[in-house]
């Protein structure tokens, strides 16, 4: 078989011709899944430092909550928020007191946690702070991410992200992200809200000088707005936290959760505050049909059981630091700089090996899975369920592809 004819050509062909090209994958396409490990259509076996950008947290298949999915698929999977059901009490009462909140909004992606959040800001404004109609104003941070809508792209400093796609909605400030300085100098009498994400992780896993969120909260209190904080990623274990906002010793007043809430299985995303932000939300003012289906629910229930007793998370925060020995080894060997929260890491390679791509490409003819970022940056954010042995497969292939780019 020639390689224009390999299983793995004829599915890239098919995307090709017939999915809009809004990206551009690593040449592997995946047939099946356990844990930290794929099998491609060649069969070849790749270990996963991706995880879905983080929604696989739990690794592919987990099997308590395939098991939850399945039970859940037996009984009923949607009802619209028309009727009620019986998973979504208790998964709304479970996520609430695992961050110790009082109140949930169930939702689906983490765009639409992250438009959930600003409309409830918004409303807050008004409603409780008093600012006057139309005039709410949020500040967010610079290269940030928050998701693909037209609201949210419209306050994105990425040029890709943004270009064709305006007008955009008013009503945002942008700052430096981990500048104090900057955000108590953006805030007016109109600020509703701060939207931070505590680690910028599609900006390369940019974790903020530790004083950095403290100050957020402070100057929130200052200015009497919320602190909002977009979880979607480095939330639910990735930095060896729960939350990372909490992890760097503060609380937000609104937390965005996605990704692995839904536990690689399907979307889920929630929006978790107390009841003097969220119950400004009355019948008819927001919704979703898919958001708070028994299905999800069911999944995130069994997600919450995982994070409960705490023990996946404290391995998430020795994973991390055996890790971060082992990227520490090639700085200076190729690698340029290393920064980790937990098990995530940012590494950005010697521009003069290649850029991202190439050291992604290269990683993956190695066996293993990792995603670029902004240039020579590579992102790995293996599955909290990976082994060490496992990890250290992940540097050697990247010592690996940074000599091969070397030579
Ligand atoms: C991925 C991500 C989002 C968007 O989530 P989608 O499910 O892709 O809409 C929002 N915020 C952050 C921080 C993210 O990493």
């Amino acid at each position: 078989m020639t390689a224009l004819e390999s299983p793995t050509t004829m599915h890239e062909a098919l995307v090709h011709e017939h999915s809009a090209h809004n990206y551009h994958p690593l040449p592997v396409v995946v047939a099946d899944a356990e844990g930290a490990w794929v099998t491609d259509v060649e069969g070849r076996r790749l270990l996963d430092c991706l995880a879905g950008y983080s929604a696989l947290n739990f690794g592919h298949r987990h099997p308590a909550l395939v098991a939850a999915a399945h039970h859940q698929l037996d009984r009923v999977t949607l009802t619209s928020r028309a009727f009620g059901n019986d998973q979504l009490g208790p998964f709304c009462a479970e996520l609430a007191a695992l961050l110790g909140k009082q109140m949930v909004l169930p939702m689906n992606t983490g765009a639409e946690a992250v438009e959930s959040g600003i409309k409830v800001a918004r409303k807050w404004g008004y409603e409780v702070k008093g600012v006057p109609a139309d005039r709410a104003r949020i500040v967010v941070m610079a290269d940030g991410f928050h998701g693909r809508t037209t609201t949210i792209v419209g306050f994105s400093t990425d040029p890709d992200a943004r270009a064709g796609f305006g007008p955009f909605t008013p009503g945002f400030d942008v700052v430096p992200y981990g500048n104090a300085h900057a955000l108590a100098a953006a805030m007016t009498p109109e600020t509703v809200a701060v939207l931070v994400e505590p680690v910028q992780g599609e900006a390369g896993v940019v974790v903020p000088a530790p004083e950095f969120l403290p100050a957020v909260r402070r100057i929130c209190d200052a200015h009497g707005a919320l602190m909002i904080a977009d979880e979607v990623q480095s939330g639910l274990g990735r930095t060896g936290h729960l939350l990372a906002t909490r992890g760097a010793g503060t609380d937000a007043d609104v937390y965005l959760l996605g990704k692995a809430l839904g536990g690689g299985i399907l979307p889920l995303s929630a929006v978790v505050a107390d009841a003097d932000v969220l119950g400004v939300l009355r019948p008819g003012q927001h919704g979703s049909t898919f958001g708070g289906n028994p299905l999800a629910c069911a999944v995130g229930r069994a997600v919450i059981d995982l994070l409960a007793d705490g023990r996946l998370l404290a391995r998430a925060g020795a994973l991390g630091s055996h890790l971060r020995e082992g990227l520490d080894e090639l700085v200076g060997r190729g690698v340029v700089a290393v920064r980790t929260a937990g098990l995530w890491a940012g590494v950005d390679v010697d521009p003069r090996l290649g850029d991202g791509r190439a050291v992604s490409e290269a990683m993956a003819r190695r066996g293993v899975l990792v995603k670029d970022t902004h240039g020579s940056t590579v992102r790995l954010s293996p599955p909290l369920v990976v082994g060490s042995d496992e990890l250290d497969l992940a540097v050697d292939a990247l010592r690996g592809a940074l000599s091969e780019l070397d030579a």
